[in-house]
């Protein structure tokens, strides 16, 4: 079944529960959101989901398997499956656009000869058309969060994952980029998984989410179950 499962989640750091017996289900194919305040627990949930985080108790189920029984190939390969973006965009600023997004390609191990080609649609793809020998210092937020899009998608992953994606961005921006992960997300019919702790991103673009208080789950699902809770 295509669907990711979070059953019994915990992770404590020291004494402090980051996460407390959190479960839910994310329907694949779909934008879902995980909203909290800071110190939810969201980007330790998020973490959980490619692994850089190992729970201490309770599982990550992808397509039927448990990632934390992956073997390190598998692992790798699930790892392919995901791409990410972050609040400050992670661009390495010594390299241009161009080579930013290349650079899964190249790990992935597409020829350099073919690697033009991938990162000319990409940028089409994001309406940065032309933009591969620009350096990220010459870019506005909106635009470095275009390049961060395409570089996560050049490997072609089913899942991306956003980290408070438009937290850095003005109300504009955060909406022209918004949009374009939901036009993505049909376009590519991948499945976005987003923290964010502001509901007015939720109400945009989500089909379904979570909401976490202090590393406990208060609600999760469909949007309209969400909105209902006070
Ligand atoms: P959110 O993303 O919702 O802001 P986090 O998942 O970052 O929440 O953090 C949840 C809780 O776990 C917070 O109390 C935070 O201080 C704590 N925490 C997160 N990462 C670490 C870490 N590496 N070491 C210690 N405490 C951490
Ligand atoms: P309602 O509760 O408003 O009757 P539904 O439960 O039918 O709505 O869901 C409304 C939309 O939200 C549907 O498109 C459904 O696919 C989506 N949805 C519901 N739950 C999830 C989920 N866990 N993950 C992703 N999308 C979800």
């Amino acid at each position: 079944s295509s669907m990711i499962s979070i059953e019994a989640l915990n992770k404590r750091y020291g004494d402090k529960s980051a996460l407390l017996d959190v479960s839910f289900e994310i329907e694949t194919g779909a934008i879902f959101g995980i909203l909290g305040r800071s110190g939810a627990g969201k980007s330790t949930l998020l973490r959980c989901l490619n692994r850089l985080e190992q729970p201490d108790a309770g599982r990550v189920v992808i397509d039927g398997e448990d990632i934390n029984r992956l073997s390190l190939r598998e692992l790798r390969a699930q790892r392919r499956q995901m791409g990410m973006i972050f609040q400050h965009f992670n661009l390495l600023h010594a390299r241009t656009v161009g080579e930013n997004i290349a650079l899964p390609l190249q790990i992935a191990g597409v020829p350099a000869a073919r690697r033009g080609a991938r990162v000319d649609a990409l940028l089409t793809l994001v309406g940065l058309e032309g933009y591969a020998d620009v350096w990220p210092s010459q870019l506005s937020g909106g635009q470095k969060q275009r390049v961060g899009i395409a570089r996560a998608l050049a490997a072609e992953p089913r899942y991306l994952l956003c980290d408070e994606a438009t937290s850095a961005l003005d109300p504009d921006t955060t909406l022209s980029i918004l949009d374009l992960l939901a036009s993505l997300q049909r376009q590519l019919n991948i499945t976005v998984v987003l923290i964010t702790h502001e509901m007015a991103v939720v109400k945009r673009i989500c089909h379904g989410a979570a909401l976490l208080e202090s590393g406990r789950l208060i609600e999760s699902g469909s949007l309209s179950a969400i909105m209902a809770n006070p």
